[in-house]
């Protein structure tokens, strides 16, 4: 197997051994931008605007973010889907939200052993590592190796993300779907 191919490889059984239930790695010349993303955000429909390191308008402008997503060649897309018990089951989507912060966090520690060249990890939502943003203080970022902007920071087209990568955007009746990505070069030696 060539070697990269066998570094696709390692990184999709990881994100999968890890609990992902679908990982694909796609070209990130595939996956569709735009800047309108910025638009839903300042919306502040999550309540996240203005109150993480790692949401807008904190984590950069979106054209700078767009333009450093496509310095990197590859991306291994995720997802998780998780069951609910109705559609109004509320603790059931956190949990499965918690559920999809934590593998965001494990695949970006233990990818770090996969030979790769530089790598940019986005996930759902904002930065959950600590339980309240120091940005809400007005304090620095406490692990800034660690903090993840999400996928719609960066103005990634999820919908589009999840065709091109041969998911379904929506999982049926009583799921909730959630997205990661590591965006990656190979090395050239
Ligand atoms: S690591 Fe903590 S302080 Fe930094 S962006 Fe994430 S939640 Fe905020």
């Amino acid at each position: 197997m060539p070697a990269e191919q066998e570094l696709i490889q390692q990184l999709t059984d990881l994100a999968l051994s890890l609990g992902a239930d679908k990982a694909q790695v796609i070209r990130v010349a595939d996956i569709s931008f735009s800047e309108e993303f910025r638009r839903l955000c300042e919306m502040n429909s999550c309540g996240l605007y203005g109150q993480c390191w790692m949401c807008p308008p904190d984590v950069g402008e979106i054209n700078e973010l767009m333009a450093e997503a496509q310095t990197f060649s590859r991306a291994l897309v995720y997802q998780t889907i998780g069951r609910l018990e109705d559609s109004f089951d509320i603790e059931g989507m956190l949990a499965a939200g918690e559920r999809h912060n934590a593998l965001v966090e494990e695949i970006r520690r233990q990818s770090a052993a996969i030979r790769l060249a530089e790598t940019l990890h986005l996930g759902s939502g904002g930065c959950s590592i600590c339980p309240r943003c120091a940005k809400r203080d007005q304090q620095p970022c406490r692990f800034p190796e660690r903090a993840v902007a999400s996928l719609e920071a960066y103005g990634v087209n999820v919908y589009d993300l999840a065709n091109i990568s041969g998911m379904k955007y929506i999982n049926g009746e009583n799921t909730v779907t959630y997205f990661g990505a590591v965006l990656f070069n190979f090395r050239s030696e």
